[in-house]
C-alpha cells in the first residue's frame, strides 16, 4: 500500500523521513516517481494530477496539503472520492500570527509611518484605544474562530460572520447573508478568512466596501478570488477604505505591471500567512490514515457539495 506525495519537493523529503520512521507499513512515493499506480491508495497533494481518475485507479482518499481545497477542480475528481483538508496546528498558529500583525499594522497606522519615514516627515496620528477598535472576521471556522479569539485578548471589539450560528465567548457572531449588512457596519478592520466557494467568490466587492464604515481597512488572508481587485482600488481612491493587507492575490505572483505593486496603501505578501509544516502535520495525517484504515470518520473531511 502506497501514498503518493505531490507538492513541494523539499518538504517531501521530510515527509518521507517521517513515514519511514513512524509508518513504515505505508510506502511513501514522491511525484513524479509514482511506480506502479495500482499500489497507490492515498494521494497527499497541493494539486492532484489532471488525469487522477485514470492514473490512480485504486485511490481511496485525497488529502490536501493545505487547509483550503478550492485549487482542486471538482470536475476531474472521481465521484465519491473522499477529500480531506489539512488541519496542521502550524497553519492555525501562522494565521493567528499574520492576522495579529496585519491588524496591528492597520490599527497603529504603520503604513502611514513607513511612508512618512521615507519622506522624512515626523507626524503622530491619533492613537485609537483597542477597546474602541472594531474588528470583524469573515469566516469563523477553524482559522477565523482562532483568530477572533486571539485578537480578543488585545482588548479589541470583535465580531464575526459565518454561514451558520457560532458561539464564541466574548465575540459577537452573525450568521447568514441577511445579517451581513449589520455585521459590516461595525467593522473598522475587516479580516477575510473564508474558504473560496461558489458563494464566496468575489464577496469583497464594491457593494461590501460601501457597507463598511468610511475609512475602514481590509485584510484578505482567504484566497485572492474573494477580492474584486478593481473595486478595492476604487474604494481606496474614494477614501471609503484607507488601506489593505493582502496575503493572497487573484494571480500569484501578480503581473509585473499590476498596480498594487506600487500602491503605498496596500501591503502585499506572497501567500505566506501560514505554511504546512511536515513535523506538525504528520501526526494529523497519520491519525486520519489510521482512522480510514479502521473505517472511522476522518477529521477535516470536506463536504464536496458545499465546497469546504
Ligand atoms: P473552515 O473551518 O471550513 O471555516 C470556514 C468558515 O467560513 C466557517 O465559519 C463557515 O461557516 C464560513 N463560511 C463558508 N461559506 C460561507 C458563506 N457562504 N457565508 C458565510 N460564511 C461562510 O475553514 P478554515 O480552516 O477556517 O480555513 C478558511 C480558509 O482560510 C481556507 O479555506 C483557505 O482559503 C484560507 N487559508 C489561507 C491561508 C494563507 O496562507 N493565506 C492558509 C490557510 C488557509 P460555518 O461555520 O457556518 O460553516
Amino acid at each position: 500500500m502506497a501514498l503518493l506525495y505531490k507538492s513541494d519537493p523539499d518538504r517531501g523529503r521530510r515527509w518521507q523521513a517521517l513515514f519511514a520512521e513512524h509508518a513504515p507499513d505505508i510506502e511513501f512515493r514522491q511525484w513524479p516517481d509514482i511506480g506502479d499506480p495500482e499500489d497507490i491508495r492515498y494521494l497527499l497533494a497541493w494539486q492532484p494530477p489532471e488525469d487522477i481518475a485514470t492514473l490512480l485507479p485504486n485511490l481511496e482518499v485525497l488529502f490536501a496539503t493545505s487547509a483550503g481545497i478550492d485549487q482542486f477542480d471538482p470536475g476531474v475528481l472521481p465521484d465519491g472520492l473522499p477529500v480531506v483538508r489539512m488541519l496542521d496546528p502550524a497553519i492555525e498558529q501562522g494565521m493567528i500570527e499574520y492576522a495579529t500583525f496585519a491588524t496591528l499594522w492597520r490599527h497603529r497606522h504603520m503604513s502611514d509611518y513607513v511612508r512618512q519615514q521615507h519622506d522624512r516627515h515626523w507626524q503622530a496620528h491619533m492613537l485609537v484605544p483597542a477597546g474602541r477598535r472594531r474588528i470583524g472576521v469573515l469566516g469563523l471556522g477553524q482559522l477565523g474562530g482562532a483568530i477572533a479569539c486571539h485578537l480578543k485578548g488585545y482588548g479589541f471589539q470583535i465580531s464575526g460572520w459565518a454561514r451558520t450560528p457560532r458561539n464564541l465567548p466574548g465575540i459577537t457572531t452573525h450568521a447568514g447573508v441577511e445579517t451581513l449588512d449589520a455585521f459590516l457596519s461595525e467593522c473598522d478592520i475587516l479580516i477575510c478568512v473564508l474558504p473560496l466557494t461558489r458563494d464566496t467568490r468575489g464577496v469583497l466587492d464594491h457593494a461590501l466596501f460601501e457597507r463598511l464604515p468610511q475609512g475602514a481597512s481590509l485584510i484578505n488572508m482567504g484566497r485572492g478570488d474573494h477580492l474584486v481587485e478593481a473595486d478595492l482600488a476604487r474604494a481606496l481612491d474614494s477614501g471609503q477604505l484607507s488601506g489593505a493587507v493582502l496575503d493572497v492575490l487573484a494571480e500569484e505572483p501578480p503581473a509585473p505591471d499590476h498596480p498594487f505593486w506600487h500602491d503605498p496603501r496596500i501591503l502585499m505578501t506572497p501567500h505566506v500567512a501560514a505554511m504546512t509544516q511536515p513535523d506538525t502535520a504528520f501526526p494529523v495525517l497519520l491519525e486520519n490514515l489510521r482512522r480510514h484504515q479502521r473505517g472511522d470518520a476522518m477529521i477535516g473531511q470536506v463536504d464536496r457539495q458545499r465546497g469546504y
